[in-house]
């Protein structure tokens, strides 16, 4: 009988340990697979992006950073794409990818309403921002350019300002370049974090287009996650109006709508708005005194 006890019990320690084995294996694969996939790549420098790089925000929503030219690029056309896994306070990491035509989107994006990123706030200012939230769900790689949409390590909480005026315009550039060229691109998405804060302080985005040596398309720029007249605590991802009297020196600005036909311009939430024809409206950050300098007036029943 104590025999018997003993086989089971060395039985249960062999089970064990080829357990423990199989485990830690498993686990040295699955780091191994979060490497950034390092396939001929040029360090265009010995140095790396830091903070101190990125100038204060001034009103515009990127600053072109390293003259303008990727940290990194990549020789190798062959596809792929890359997210880091989230770290321990649930953010997002480095996102890169190779992208080719093929990879561009050509279905209309589903929700992503489910993914809450780290520091996911739903707050609105509907005075402030057109599209009354503060924070969009922002793709680390634009949908148009990987066809992935609800993958989490993909998703970080972003200022509308951010996401349509700092990283569209780069994102359609670089959509356009693939389309129109059928070459391919190195791209790469940073959000940066500081300490333990579950918002960004902005995404730094390099593009380098590979046949032609990022002569049709190379920048490397960073956006801003801030939202003009709204303060963000970057560790909670909070809001608050920014009071007038700190404000009081500097002209606020904010997002206002422009009827580029009649040349008047309104509050986001003006009854104005809702009645505008689509082609004559456009959304722009800026002061009262710079849209009243370019000729528009102010419209006279929200009086921005
Ligand atoms: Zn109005």
């Amino acid at each position: 009988m104590k025999q018997y006890e003993r086989k089971t019990e060395n039985r249960i320690f062999i089970l064990l340990f080829l357990l423990l084995a199989i485990v830690s294996s498993s686990l040295i694969y699955f780091r191994l697979k979060e490497e950034p996939i390092q396939r001929n790549m040029d360090v265009t420098e010995e140095v790396s992006f830091s903070m101190s790089m990125v100038p204060d925000y001034n009103g515009v929503p990127y600053a072109e950073i390293h003259e303008n030219i990727p940290f990194i690029s990549c020789k190798d056309t062959k596809e792929y794409i890359h997210f880091s896994e989230l770290d321990e306070c649930g953010r997002c990491g480095i996102a890169e990818a190779v992208i080719g035509e093929e990879m561009l989107a050509s279905e209309e994006r589903g929700s992503i309403g489910q993914i809450k990123p780290s520091g996911w706030q739903t707050v609105r200012y509907d005075d402030l921002i057109a599209d009354k939230y503060l924070y969009n769900r922002c793709h680390l790689i634009a949908y148009e350019l990987c066809s992935i949409n609800d993958d989490a390590r993909n998703l970080v909480t972003g200022t509308r300002s951010m996401n349509i005026y700092g990283m569209l315009p780069f994102e359609n550039m670089t959509v356009q370049y693939i389309h129109d060229t059928g070459n391919h691109v190195y791209y790469r998405a940073t959000p940066v974090f500081s300490q333990e804060d579950l918002v960004c302080k902005g995404i730094l985005l390099e593009a380098y287009s590979i046949e032609d040596a990022g002569k049709g398309l190379s920048f490397c720029v960073f956006c801003y996650n801030v939202q003009p007249g709204i303060e963000i605590d970057y560790q909670t991802g909070e809001s608050r109006r920014i009071d007038y009297q700190i404000e009081k020196e500097i002209p606020l600005q904010k997002e206002y709508v422009l009827n580029i036909r009649s040349l008047k311009f309104h509050d986001p939430d003006c009854e104005g708005v809702l009645a505008m024809s689509e082609n004559n409206k456009e959304i722009r950050i800026a002061t009262r005194d710079e849209l009243i300098e370019e000729g528009y007036t102010p419209c006279g029943i929200c009086n921005p």
